[in-house]
C-alpha cells in the first residue's frame, strides 16, 4: 500500500474512534441526566427531558425571625388563648433600687428608661414586675372575690396568661402616686411620657385603649411589656396590639 494512503487511513480510523467515543459519551450522559449536573452547553437532546418529580425543596425565603410561641422567647405572645406553662420560671435578676425582679434584658432596658425619664424630670416607679404562676393565681382569685369573675377577667390575666410570669412585664406609676393603677394614669406626666417614649427602650403599651376585644384585658395605661427595642419600634409604629401585629387574631 502507498505510504500516503496508509497514513490517511490511520488518520481516518483515529477520527472514527474519536467520533464513536463522543457518541458513546453523549449516550451515557443522556441516560444519567436524571442526576442534574451543570447543563452542558450543547444541549439539544431530541428526547424530552424528564423533569424529576421530586425536586429539591426550595429553602424558605421568609425566615421566622420572631418566636412568639416559646415561653423563653422575649417575644412570647401570652394571652388567654396562648398560655404560659405553669412550671415556667424565667431567669431573673433583682431590679436595681427596687425589690422587684425581671428578666435581665427587661431589667436593663427598664433602668435605661428610668434614667432617660429622670433627665426629663419624670420619676418612674416600678409597682410590679415578675409574678410567679402561683402568685398570679392567688392575685387573680383575690380580684375575683373582690370584684367578681367577669371583672377580674377584664382586669388581669388569668393564671398562665400573664406576661408578669414571663418576667417581661412591668406595672408602672409616678413617684407622686397619682392615679396608681387607674385609667387616669394616662393623663399624668409619667403616663404621658411612657406612652410616647417607652418603645425606645423596648417596652410597649400592651393593653391599649379600645382594644379590649382583641387583648381580652381592659385598657391598662400602666402595664408595659418588654419585647426588645427593634420589635417595640415596629409595634409602636404599627399602632397595633401584639395580637394584631403578629396576626394571631
Ligand atoms: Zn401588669
Amino acid at each position: 500500500m502507498d505510504k500516503n494512503v496508509q497514513t490517511k487511513l490511520i488518520i481516518v480510523i483515529i477520527l472514527a474512534i474519536f467520533i464513536l467515543l463522543g457518541l458513546l459519551y453523549m449516550f451515557i450522559d443522556s441516560k444519567i441526566s436524571d442526576n442534574p449536573k451543570p447543563t452542558p452547553t450543547m444541549e439539544p437532546t431530541i428526547e424530552p427531558t424528564i423533569i424529576p418529580t421530586e425536586e429539591p425543596e426550595p429553602t424558605p425565603t421568609i425566615e421566622v425571625i420572631v418566636d412568639i410561641d416559646s415561653d423563653n422567647s422575649i417575644n412570647k405572645l401570652a394571652n388567654k388563648e396562648k398560655l404560659i406553662s405553669d412550671t415556667y420560671v424565667p431567669e431573673l435578676v433583682q431590679v436595681e433600687g427596687t425589690d422587684k425582679k425581671l428578666r435581665p434584658e427587661a431589667a436593663d432596658a427598664y433602668l435605661e428608661m428610668v434614667e432617660a425619664a429622670k433627665n426629663e424630670n419624670i420619676n418612674i416607679i416600678l409597682i410590679s414586675g415578675y409574678r410567679s404562676y402561683s402568685e398570679q393565681r392567688s392575685l387573680w382569685y383575690t380580684y375575683e372575690e373582690k370584684y367578681g369573675r367577669k371583672y377580674a377577667n377584664r382586669m388581669d390575666a388569668t393564671p398562665g396568661a400573664s406576661e408578669h410570669q414571663l418576667g417581661l412585664a412591668v406595672d408602672l406609676g409616678g413617684a407622686d402616686g397619682k392615679c396608681k393603677l387607674y385609667e387616669c394614669f394616662e393623663n399624668t406626666s409619667t403616663g404621658k411620657w411612657l406612652f410616647e417614649n417607652a418603645y425606645k427602650y423596648g417596652y410597649i403599651l400592651r393593653y391599649p385603649k379600645g382594644k379590649e376585644s382583641v387583648t381580652g384585658i381592659m385598657y391598662s395605661p400602666w402595664h408595659y411589656r418588654y419585647i426588645g427595642k427593634e420589635e417595640a419600634q415596629k409595634v409602636f409604629d404599627s399602632n397595633l396590639t401584639l395580637e394584631e401585629f403578629y396576626q394571631d387574631k
